[in-house]
């Protein structure tokens, strides 16, 4: 059988005759890589700031008279990395919480012009006056999970603060569409190549590491949005060219989700 792995099981039975049992294991085999895959990339992200800490302490232990300034530098990094590795850590609980089958989803009827005005104000901080940011809202409420969706939309607006250069436009948008109601964000900055672009919901896939790191990413981040957009019964879909800009949108659908 192609593409599909299979194992077979000869089994005697009366009169020399044989059972023959298969068995399918290619998904179980999928899943069980994705797991390792995951296991290998969330060490391998922990590793690199644990490596820095451990660095700097050993430093200190080696040199307990280090000018004062140098000292403050040294912790500083210390705080950032270990704040890395918290947020990691974070998202790698939230992404599993996600996925859980037995994690209901808890809807109540959503003010999306509360939770979008927030996002804007905290946008501004995180920006703090390097891009300018427009917000437009003009379509209906939804039920949903109030926590998850600020979560994603998060996601979407931080993403587009970190990857537009400083000057750049961010215009965040909820909208009545044909398709049903659509949350949108759309920046100038650096875009994505498409060949990248169906990759990006990955865990841990990301187009530039250290550009990611740099701005303090997980790399989770989309995998997240992704899990919680599936849950309210929406879909994401990106729209980007490089060195132009991007589009992310998040498309609900099923009519139940409106109020
Ligand atoms: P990260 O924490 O690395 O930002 P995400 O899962 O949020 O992880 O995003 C995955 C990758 O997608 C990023 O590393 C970046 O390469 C790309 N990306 C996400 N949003 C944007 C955007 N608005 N513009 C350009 N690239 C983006």
């Amino acid at each position: 059988v192609k593409d599909r792995k299979l194992i077979v099981q000869i089994i005697p039975f009366e009169n020399r005759r044989q059972i023959l049992v298969t068995h399918d294991v290619t998904e179980t085999e999928r899943i069980d890589m994705m797991r390792r895959d995951f296991i290998a990339n969330a060490s391998h992200e922990l590793r690199t700031p644990l490596t820095v800490i451990n660095g700097f302490l050993e430093i200190a232990q080696a040199q307990p008279d280090l000018e004062q300034s140098v000292r403050m530098g040294h912790l500083k990094l210390m705080i950032e990395q270990g704040q890395r590795m918290q947020n990691l850590i974070e998202d790698m609980l939230t992404l599993t919480r996600l996925e859980s089958i037995d994690y209901p989803l808890r809807t109540e009827q959503v003010n999306i012009r509360n939770l979008l005005g927030q996002l804007l104000q905290e946008a501004n901080a995180l920006s703090g006056g390097r891009h300018k940011i427009s917000l437009d809202i003009d379509g209906p409420d939804i039920d949903g999970n109030t926590d998850e969706l600020r979560s994603a939309f998060g996601n979407l607006v931080t993403n587009a603060i970190r990857y537009t250069p400083d000057g750049g436009h961010i215009h965040i948008q909820w909208q009545q569409t044909a398709k049903g109601p659509q949350f949108s964000v759309k920046d100038s900055g650096i875009g994505i190549r498409a060949e990248h672009i169906a990759r990006l919901t990955e865990r841990f896939y990301r187009v530039d590491k250290s550009r990611s790191r740099e701005t303090q990413g997980t790399g989770l981040g989309l995998a997240i949005v992704k899990h919680v957009l599936l849950r309210h019964g929406a879909v994401l879909e990106i729209e980007s060219e490089e060195g132009k800009g991007s589009t992310f949108l998040a498309i609900f659908n099923s009519t139940h989700l409106l109020r």
